[in-house]
């Protein structure tokens, strides 16, 4: 029996190679895991043992398992030096081949996942550069998802990416369809159709039955035709290129124009392109800042009237109280 003093790199890289397992992996401690799986390797390498690649890949995953995104790239770049078939414990099993095609799949994967989560507000920032350059990222990650929809994900439970490689892709898919669309519409809300249409197909595949619902709507109001009330002008594209404004609609003018094709008026509003609607809009805001700015003025006046006013009264009082002390002094 050899004493810890006595013992050779051999033993000493299997121990710690032990204690990876004992005290790290089958606890879920991946701090504990790699950092005995990295003295292992330290160990096997001095004995000239080729198990230190494997301790080396070990590390590297335990480290990621934390988050940690270059471990993972790490991880999958060694795992493409095994035979496909070598076999890691994490603490199942999972075979070369799946790290080097899971783990680089999840490195570009996790971070456009991050960013769907905030994809709302990139759409109604209206950065359509971005949004074009997000939806060539998304679209990248759901080609290669779906390339590999065979395969079970193994790593992803690791960072929270159970669901099979084809419903995320699809998924993904969807999304860059939708930014795409969202853009097209601006143009040309005819062409965008097909866009949301195959938005919305992939959505229903990647199980999102509701912002496969949400694109419907979408799609329904971009479709939609209306006669601007001002212009007379025929538009296309509800909430983009046309609004609803609200407006005083008499019972005669509804009765009149409220069968007409394309929709003009309707109760309590009329149609605006966007054109006309902004113009009434910042005509109307720069006339109610130029009363406000007159209120103002008028205010001020008010204000410098009041304060001299205020100093006469004052100087009366000081007079009253100087003839009152005067009175008690020679009472
Ligand atoms: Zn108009």
């Amino acid at each position: 029996m050899a004493f810890g003093l006595f013992k050779s790199d051999a033993e000493k890289a299997e121990d710690e190679w032990r204690k990876a397992y004992e005290k790290g992996i089958n606890q879920k401690r991946w701090d504990e895991a790699a950092k005995h799986f990295k003295k292992a390797y330290e160990h096997y390498r001095k004995a000239g043992d080729p198990k230190a690649e494997e301790a080396l890949l070990l590390f590297y995953l335990s480290v990621s398992f934390s988050g940690n995104l270059d471990a993972l790239k790490k991880a999958g770049e060694l795992a493409k030096k095994f035979p496909p078939n070598t076999t890691f414990r994490i603490p199942f099993e999972i075979r070369a081949e799946d790290i080097a095609v899971e783990a680089p799949l999840l490195v570009r994967e996790i971070p456009v996942r991050r960013a769907l989560s905030d994809v709302d507000s990139l759409i109604s920032s209206g950065d359509e550069g971005k949004m074009e350059a997000f939806a060539s990222r998304l679209e990248s990650i759901s080609k290669d998802l779906l390339m590999n929809s065979s395969r079970k994900p193994l790593l992803g439970e690791f960072f929270g990416l159970k669901e099979p490689f084809e419903k995320r892709g699809y998924r993904y898919l969807a999304y860059s369809k939708l930014l795409r669309a969202k853009i097209q519409a601006l143009y040309d809300p005819q062409q965008s159709i097909e866009l949301y249409s195959e938005a919305m197909g992939y959505f229903k595949v990647g199980n999102m039955a509701q912002p496969a619902e949400e694109v419907t709507e979408e799609m329904n109001r971009v479709g939609k035709v209306a006669k601007c009330w001002f212009c007379g002008r025929t538009i296309q594209g509800e909430e983009i290129h046309y609004v609803r404004m609200p407006a005083e609609v008499t019972p005669y003018l509804l009765s009149k124009f409220r069968d007409e094709k394309p929709e003009t008026v309707g109760d309590g509003y009329v149609i605006a392109c966007r054109a006309c609607y902004s113009a009434i809009y910042i005509t109307s805001d720069s006339i109610a800042r130029r009363y406000y700015q007159m209120a103002m003025k008028k205010l001020e006046q008010v204000r410098q009237e009041l304060l001299a006013e205020i100093q006469r009264l004052n100087a009366r009082i000081n007079r009253l109280e100087g003839r009152i002390s005067s009175l008690r002094w020679e009472g």
